[in-house]
């Protein structure tokens, strides 16, 4: 793990905030990126399992995004081939529908801009949610729009909606996202891993 890794793994700017969350937790970064990534996973923030378990993804929305890629877990958590790097490392609690809160801004302005200069250039990126199409794309159109607009991106960059079950009606709505989309962004995902 880099020097830039441990030093966000250490972080704990956010724990007066998630203490005035319901669950109260303590931040528990997941950090999990290294310079040389083939993919850059750019996701919105882990959820409660991921903040369990300490691993990114490790969770429903994660099975389907490893659907979405046409990968396993046994390449989406080697190191060497992917990283995930949310815009936030911490789980951020609910609010008071049960959702989950949106990331802290103070880790985007604390920690991003660094994470993404030691990673460099990376083939492919895979934006996940709303929140990694601003930050990424500077995206001010809704998700839905930026999404559709997928081609004017690839192949070096995907925005995605975010693999939740929340978004299982949109799946429905939108067929043209696993007929059109997916089969184009898993024949990148093989292409920049066998490279
Ligand atoms: S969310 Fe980011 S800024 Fe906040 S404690 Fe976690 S690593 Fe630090």
């Amino acid at each position: 793990m880099s020097p830039l890794a441990e030093e966000i793994r250490e972080c704990r700017l956010c724990a007066e905030r998630f203490a005035a969350t319901a669950t109260a937790h303590a931040p528990r970064p997941v950090v999990w990126f290294r310079p040389g990534a083939r993919i850059l996973i750019a996701g919105q923030a882990p959820g409660a399992r991921v903040h369990a378990s300490g691993r990114p993804f490790t969770d429903p929305s994660g099975d389907r995004l490893r659907d979405w890629l046409g990968i396993g877990e046994d390449v989406f958590y080697d190191l060497s081939r992917v990283a995930v790097v949310p815009m936030a490392f911490c789980f951020p609690g609910y609010d008071a529908r049960n959702a989950d809160l949106p990331p802290p801004p103070v880790c985007r302005r604390t920690w991003h801009d660094r994470v993404m200069a030691e990673l460099g250039e990376i083939p492919l990126t895979v934006l996940v949610g709303g929140h990694a199409h601003k930050y990424h794309l500077s995206a001010r159109t809704p998700v839905t729009q930026t999404v559709r607009a997928w081609r004017d991106h690839a192949p070096r960059i995907f925005a995605l909606p975010h693999p939740s079950w929340r978004n299982t009606a949109w799946l429905k709505k939108n067929p043209w996202f696993e007929a059109e989309l997916l089969p184009v962004l898993r024949a990148r995902v093989q292409e920049v891993l066998n490279d």
